[in-house]
């Protein structure tokens, strides 16, 4: 029983435990619109849901918490659907460890509201979600046969859904985790491409922060990159090809850095002949935020932009693929827009990760327009004009661009599918009128 127990405290393992004792496989929690509160499946998780209620912080109406603990291996599987309005909630699928149910509970809530948002902006229709998988530190997570098994059950949990979340690749998931996935669920996207999937989109992701920076330099100076100083934190999968990119723009010099040698090796042969300098740090090094340029481009970790690294900034442009840049986003958001530094909010220039993969189900055609369009300077959603909206609007109503793109996309994300409407909403009711957390 959990009598005196603080379940947001406890492991995921130790939260296993209890259930299991109580013979709950599955449980959810979902926003009762009408008595305006978030209502648990099972009397035990009662403690949960006055947790969800009570919290200003992260819990933000979500529609639907779906949670399943894995046949082996205790493992919870979780699908955190935040808002269905525009579509079905899509958004990766994360496989991380965490110290306690609460940071577990918070990390899902915190990021499948950012899909909302970054889904809205991006004028795609479909809603918000994050799948969530606690990583038990018992087992061996790099093992390919409990890997296999792990995936395979929660494509089999997806399922079980009835498709209001729709999953996808992020941090810790493999292409071979998510052929693992689509072997038992058709609500999958980022599939390998040799079943149908998009690939790789590191490439479009180069091109919407290359996007996000000629707006911004628009919108601040009326110039191009043409001549321009620009610094890259991480030269990987966006940021090799985002200096390539910029190169092609004529700017005068890059200043990049990585931790890793090999990776700075291979953008620096791919460069020859360019104004490259590239430089190997620890990871604790955030000199590059010193670095005397007119963009800064963090793709690399989050959590970058913070009262340390403020402070030093010489460039007056923030633009990068990195996700959470902002360690504080109201904190941080509100000292850069006061230093008059002009940040391009994260998810609005990193969309082209769910851009590219959203709509695999339509096919795919060469150019893709329904890709392309993200990345011209005149489609009203592009990253181009949403860039320039938030500017002008944090301008006009001096706000900083985090708040601004943030309302807009909450707003967008509020309308309901042209054709759909509001059906993630249905299929939640539906789950929970057949007793979705009494099966499986
Ligand atoms: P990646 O792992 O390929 O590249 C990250 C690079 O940063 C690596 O070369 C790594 O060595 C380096 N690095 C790590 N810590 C560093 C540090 N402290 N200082 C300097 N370099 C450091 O990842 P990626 O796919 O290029 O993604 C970069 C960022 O953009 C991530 O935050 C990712 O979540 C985000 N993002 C990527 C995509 C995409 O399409 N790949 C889409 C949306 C968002």
């Amino acid at each position: 029983m959990s009598e005196g127990v603080n379940l947001l405290k406890l492991s995921p393992v130790e939260f296993i435990h209890l259930l299991n004792s109580n013979g709950i496989n599955r449980f959810f929690f979902v926003y009762d619109k009408k008595n305006k509160k978030a209502v648990s499946s099972h009397k035990l998780l009662k403690p949960v849901a006055d947790f969800l209620n009570s919290d200003k912080r992260d819990f933000n109406f979500h529609e639907g918490l779906f949670f399943q603990i894995s046949k082996k291996y205790d493992t919870i599987l979780g699908a955190f659907v935040h808002r269905t309005n525009r579509g079905q909630a899509a958004g990766g699928v994360r496989y991380w460890d965490y110290q306690t149910m609460e940071d577990y509970l918070r990390d899902g809530l915190r990021l499948a509201k950012g899909m909302t948002h970054k889904n809205a902006l991006a004028g795609l229709w479909w809603g918000g979600g994050k799948g969530v998988m606690a990583q038990n530190p018992n087992i061996d997570k790099s093992d390919p046969g409990i890997r296999t098994e792990i995936y395979k059950q929660y494509g089999q949990f997806i399922t079980s859904l009835k498709g209001c979340y729709v999953t996808a690749e992020d941090v810790g998931t493999n292409v071979y985790d998510m052929a693992n996935i689509f072997s038992n669920t058709r609500f999958t996207t980022c599939i390998p491409q040799n079943l149908g999937g998009s690939g790789n989109p590191s490439i479009p992701t180069a091109r919407g922060v290359v996007a996000g920076m000629k707006a911004a330099l628009k919108f601040s100076s009326n110039t191009t990159l043409k001549g321009k100083t620009i610094a890259v934190q991480g030269m990987g999968n966006v940021g090799g090809p985002l200096i390539k990119f910029l190169f092609q723009e004529k700017v005068k010099r890059i200043i990049a850095c990585d931790i890793s040698p090999d990776n700075i090796e291979k953008i620096k042969n791919e460069c020859k002949g360019e104004n490259l300098e590239a430089y190997l740090i620890n990871r604790t090094d955030d000199s590059i935020f010193m670095v005397d340029c007119d963009i800064v481009s963090p793709c690399a970790t989050g959590a970058v932009i913070n009262p340390n690294t403020i402070k030093y900034l010489k460039s007056k442009i923030i633009c990068g693929a990195a996700n959470n840049q902002l360690e504080d986003s109201q904190r941080d958001g509100k000292e850069l827009h006061k230093r008059k530094i002009i940040y391009i909010p994260d998810f609005l220039t990193n969309r082209m990760g769910i851009v590219n993969c959203a709509n695999e189900q339509y096919g795919y055609v060469n150019g893709d327009p329904f890709i392309e369009r993200h990345l011209l300077l005149d489609w009203k959603h592009s990253v181009y004009q949403t860039s320039l909206n938030v500017l002008k609007e944090s301008k006009k109503n001096n706000k900083p661009t985090s708040e601004v793109a943030i309302h807009l996309a909450d707003k967008m994300s509020k309308e309901n599918h042209p054709i759909f409407g509001h059906r993630g909403q249905q299929i939640i009711n539906s789950l929970v009128a057949d007793k979705w957390h009494e099966q499986g």
